[in-house]
Order: structure tokens, then C-alpha cells, then sequence
């Protein structure tokens, strides 16, 4: 097969950010309104976030990982704690084990979904006395949801919280045993659930994150957390306020709120959530159909119901070589993830290259192709046909 004869007219990088009129409108109201942050807006994106993916109460952060730092110190992480997660994921979702002096250790992935491989969770837990481990944090990476009902039961066998990394997968869902849909981040089975809106994600806000629970208990902490550990709730005040002004610290909290123009970008963002993940589940489909008759490629789990694909992931065995190929073509192709335990920050924690074998081989093969709403019929045609040149070439 030759190369396209359609040539795109721009780059086409892995993800990218959908930016409408309406979102442009809705910023500029917010611009013009009484509050750039502490507004109204907040707790109205906060209202709507939570009802998009059903849990009860949501926060908003400046980033995904202040989500993470804020989830950790509201279950309170203390130093020397163990807490379980993936090699394979952003860094983030395991530093923020290390902000509380906590210790990271990982299970190994299940190859064929790219999941935190429940079994090796188990085999982990039952190495070990009871209350070694107080802590997990499964990540639904690329949008494909990890079993939460599973890992619920371990948790409560194993006595440890969950925090669901689900930055890949708004609108992402898993079918329980029940038969029902769970929906990412709906709180039904983790004790959080943390999204970032950095523009590669589904809901850019830019920089922006939230928390989602469906704890009364843990929303509350949060709110103090996220404003420097401050209260003016009258029903928590520890002392008798001397005047309106009456505030208290009662903690070492942050400052990770998220400003209002931010919110009603996400808003509106947000008002469109669906259509773009249709039109993400339409193109892996597309993807899906074109690679299934070329040889040389595997797609990883293709056809999962629920997925909702912040990735779309080929794996290949020249990977550096397709990366460059397609590099000279325009196409800037990402690799997701370089596994954790491979940092040199974890590696001179003692982590080392041959702990995690089956996220290393992952990681050799493994690249992340143009995948975003707006990316055309036409535009990811002409990645399919660069793709099959490469493979037909070598
Ligand atoms: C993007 C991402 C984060 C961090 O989010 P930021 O908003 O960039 O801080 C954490 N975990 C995963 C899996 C992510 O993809």
C-alpha cells in the first residue's frame, strides 16, 4: 500500500484540546464577572461534574495531581505507610504517596488491558502481615476502567483505601457483577476518584483537576485542605468567633483551588463531554477495523465496552523506528508510559529494570497514535496509511 495521497495541513500530535466559540463565550462571561476565583462558578462545575459521572459530592483542585496530594492527605498518609499502584501511569499517581513520606510499591500489569493486574494485587497482599499495605491506587489507564468491585473486596479484606487515578476515563464505565454500568469515578466503590483537565485530556481547562466521592465525610475535609486548612463552617469552629471576620486554620492545608474562568471553560467543556467521546469511541473503532488485517501490529484491548479512550495504543516492534517515521510525517505519536519503577527518582528508592516485566515489555512496544474529537476521517486515514508504509517498508 502506497502513502496517502491526502496530506493534513497540520501537525497531528497524540491528543490535543477542542476549543469552541461557545467555550471562548463562556470564559469571557466569567472574565466579565464579579469573581476570577471563589465565585459561584466553582461549585456549579463542582454540581454538574459530579452529576456527569454520579457520585455525590466533587472538588475542584488546580491540577490533577494537587487532586492526588489532597486525595493522600485526606486519607492520611503517614511516613512509612505502604501503598500499592501501577508501573505503569503518569509519575504523578505515585508521587503523591512519596509528598505524605508514604512507600510506593507496584503489582504488575495485566498485558492484555494495560490494568494493574488484580491477581499479582492479591498475591502482594497475602505475601504479607496484615496491615503492611494501607492503600491503593488503581489507575483506569488509556480510558478502559479498571474492576473497582474486585479491587473493593480486596480493599475491605485487606483493610486498605482506594484512590481510582481516573484522569483517562471520564465517561468511562465497567460492567459489575450485577450487570450495571459503574461509571468512572462515581464513588460506588473507591473511597476517591481524581480527573485532570490539562488540555491532552477529555475537559481541558487548561491546568484544572477534581476529586469525586461519595463520602460527606472526606468532601469536607478537602474543602479545608484545598484553602490552607481554613475553616468558617460555624458547625466546625473550634472557638467562639469574635467577629465577622472570624476564620480558623485548623490544619497545614494548600492553596490548589482552581480559578472561576477556569470552571466555566470546564463548563462548557464539560456541556460537550459526550459528543467527544463518541466521536473518540468512533475513531477507535476506525482504528480498530483498519489494524485488525495489518500484520505487525497489535492494538492494545481493542472492543472493550465502557472504554473511553484517552489513548489509543498500537504496540510494534520498532517502536523508535514508527516514532521517527512518523515524526518526518507530521505525526507526533506519544509514549505512555515509561514505567514508574524505571525513574531514576524510584530507582534510587531501589526499584529496579527486570521488577516489573510485563510493564517493561509493554513499554518497549508501545505507542500512542492521533487520537482527539476533532481529528478527521481524513487526517487519521493518512496515519493508518503512514503506519502501514512503515510495516510494509520494514
Ligand atoms: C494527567 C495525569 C495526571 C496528572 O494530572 P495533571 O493535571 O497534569 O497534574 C495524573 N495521573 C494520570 C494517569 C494522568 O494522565
Amino acid at each position: 500500500m502506497s502513502e496517502a495521497r491526502f496530506h493534513p495541513t497540520r501537525p497531528l500530535p497524540y491528543g490535543r484540546q477542542h476549543i469552541t466559540a461557545a467555550d471562548i463565550a463562556a470564559v469571557t462571561a466569567a472574565l466579565q464577572a464579579d469573581y476570577l476565583t471563589q465565585g459561584p462558578t466553582v461549585a456549579e462545575f463542582e454540581k454538574q461534574f459530579a452529576a456527569y459521572v454520579g457520585a455525590r459530592y466533587a472538588v475542584a483542585v488546580s491540577n490533577g495531581t494537587a487532586a492526588l496530594h489532597l486525595c493522600a492527605l485526606a486519607l492520611n498518609v503517614q511516613p512509612g505507610q505502604r501503598v500499592i499502584t501501577t508501573p505503569l501511569t503518569f509519575s504523578a499517581s505515585a508521587n503523591c504517596v512519596r509528598y505524605c513520606g508514604g512507600e510506593v510499591h507496584f503489582a504488575d500489569i495485566d498485558p492484555a488491558t494495560g490494568l494493574i493486574d488484580l491477581g499479582k494485587v492479591r498475591a502482594l497482599l497475602a505475601d504479607h502481615p496484615k496491615e503492611y499495605f494501607t492503600g491503593l491506587i488503581p489507575v483506569d489507564f488509556a480510558g478502559l476502567a479498571v474492576n473497582l468491585e474486585e479491587a473493593r473486596q480486596l480493599a475491605d479484606e485487606f483493610g486498605l483505601w482506594i484512590i481510582e487515578d481516573a484522569c483517562h476515563a471520564p465517561g468511562g464505565f465497567f460492567i459489575d457483577s450485577q450487570v450495571r454500568e459503574q461509571r468512572c469515578g462515581n464513588g460506588n466503590f473507591a473511597d476517591l476518584a481524581i480527573f485532570s483537565f490539562h488540555p491532552v485530556k477529555h475537559i481541558a481547562t487548561g491546568e484544572g483537576g477534581m476529586i469525586t466521592t461519595n463520602s460527606e465525610a472526606l468532601f469536607h475535609h478537602l474543602l479545608r485542605l484545598r484553602t490552607h486548612g481554613i475553616t468558617r463552617d460555624p458547625a466546625d469552629l473550634r472557638r467562639e468567633p469574635d467577629g465577622g471576620w472570624y476564620m480558623e486554620m485548623q490544619e497545614l492545608g494548600y492553596n490548589y483551588r482552581l480559578p472561576d474562568f477556569n470552571c466555566a471553560l470546564g463548563l462548557s467543556q464539560l456541556a460537550r463531554a459526550d459528543e467527544g467521546l463518541a466521536r473518540r469511541r468512533q475513531l477507535a473503532a476506525q482504528y480498530d477495523a483498519a489494524f485488525a488485517q495489518l500484520p505487525g501490529v497489535t492494538v492494545l484491548a481493542p472492543g472493550r465496552p465502557g472504554h473511553a479512550y484517552h489513548l489509543y495504543v498500537i504496540e510494534v516492534a520498532d517502536r523508535k523506528g514508527l516514532y521517527d517515521f512518523l515524526k518526518t510525517r507530521q505525526i507526533f505519536t506519544q509514549v505512555h508510559y515509561i514505567p514508574v519503577h524505571r525513574m531514576p527518582y524510584y530507582e534510587d528508592l531501589g526499584w529496579r529494570e527486570g521488577d516489573f516485566p510485563l510493564a517493561e515489555a509493554y513499554y518497549a512496544r508501545c505507542l500512542s497514535i492521533p487520537l482527539f474529537p476533532t481529528l478527521t476521517d481524513e487526517e487519521q486515514a493518512y496515519v493508518v496509511a503512514c503506519i502501514t508504509a512503515f510495516l510494509v517498508k520494514s
